[in-house]
């Protein structure tokens, strides 16, 4: 029996970079407006509801789930309209799904490439995995500076890209003729994370039998099931089988599968919410836009990015009259002065710009 305490032996037995990292802060949003982690805020009807609540009732929950989802699977691709030579290989969340590309493509020496500021679990994984990262900055506008990451392919020969399509945290759309080209240029796996899909004009699912190094990975998470974690990546079954082999037997659980397999029969009822996020986003733009102090950012997510001065006050003032959204201010040198609102209902929106009003008067 080892006589020093547990946290000098943990501290001599983990890796470095793990006690190097800083955990991803969930900050605690009971009672607030919550506008920070990009959920979808209309509820399901009620008869969908019912009729969820029914299907679970009878659910076989002492039973293992079925290891392959493939009635879920099945589901998914007739929603997605998959062609029949792609596959589809399912997370227990999207995250999930990056860690496993993480592991699968770690040779020794490989690296991870991505563009800041963007989604931080990327550059997060790589370090979980012990993978190297490099970040590429984006232009001043937030779109990509192609020569700049068309020299760091050249010069890195990345095993990973990622890029998310559109971006997080700062919701625009990049071009999709240099997402090509970079897919193009890449001598490794290349992932457009769409996990915003539902609120964008464009989409890379399309493309993929163009690229034998492309794969797509989206989210059910923002659509409204952000509860139920389940994501997927798709593409070519010469990929998926491969991955599939790091898949946990049991990632997805019993409750998600049977859920979203509803949820999904009642797609149209999610992409109607999904639309009237889209004019809400709309008029909250709009909203912000108009206050003088305020630079907002456009956005084809559920989110709308802005730059505003004294953001870390702003971003108090908001919390202390019960609206939550997200600081990026003191992140990246790129987000400086910058917070993130998720698009709420009109009603949320009104009091979220209700509270901002106060804040900066108050400043
Ligand atoms: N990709 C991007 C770009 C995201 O913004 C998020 C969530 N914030 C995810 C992936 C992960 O989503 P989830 O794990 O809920 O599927």
């Amino acid at each position: 029996m080892p006589s020093a305490s547990a946290s000098s032996l943990a501290s001599i037995l983990l890796r470095r970079e793990i006690l190097e990292l800083h955990a991803y802060h969930v900050p605690d949003s009971t009672g607030y407006v919550k506008l920070d982690a990009m959920e979808n805020p209309y509820r399901l009807p009620r008869v969908l509801c019912d009729e969820i609540a029914e299907a679970v009732a009878s659910v076989a929950i002492n039973r293992y789930p079925d290891p392959a989802a493939a009635s879920l699977k099945e589901k998914i691709r007739d929603v997605i309209g998959l062609p029949p030579e792609m596959d589809i290989l399912l997370g227990n969340g999207s995250d999930e799904l990056i860690q496993l590309l993480a592991m699968a493509l770690n040779k020794p020496g490989a690296t991870l490439l991505g563009v800041e500021p963007s989604f931080v679990m990327y550059r997060m994984i790589a370090t979980f995995v012990g993978m190297r990262y490099v970040g590429v900055p984006l232009g001043v506008d937030f779109s990509l500076d192609l020569p700049r990451i068309l020299v760091a392919i050249k010069r890195e020969q990345p095993a990973l890209v990622f890029l998310a399509y559109p971006n997080n945290p700062t919701g625009n759309l990049f071009s999709a003729e240099a997402v090509a080209q970079i897919i193009e240029a890449s001598p490794g796996l290349v992932v457009v994370d769409e996990a915003y899909y539902a609120f964008a004009s464009d989409s890379f699912l399309p493309r993929l039998a163009h690229y034998p190094n492309l794969l797509v990975m989206r989210t059910f998470s923002k659509l409204g099931m952000a509860g139920l974690r389940l994501g997927f990546l798709a593409g070519s079954t010469a990929w998926l089988g491969q991955l599939e082999k790091l898949r946990l037997p049991y990632n997805v659980g019993v409750l998600p599968q049977l859920v979203a397999e509803k949820l999904l029969e009642h797609h149209d009822v999610l992409l109607r919410q999904a639309e009237q996020i889209k004019l809400d986003r709309a008029n909250l733009y709009r909203q912000l836009g108009e206050i003088a102090a305020v630079q907002v950012y456009p956005s084809e997510a559920n989110f709308l990015l802005f730059r505003i001065a004294n953001a870390t006050s702003v971003f108090d003032g908001l919390k202390q009259r019960g609206v939550l959204i997200k600081n990026l201010n003191g992140g990246h040198p790129m987000l400086q002065g910058c917070l993130r609102v998720t698009v709420g209902t009109p009603e949320e929106s009104g009091q979220f710009m209700a509270a901002l009003q106060e804040s900066l008067c108050h400043e």
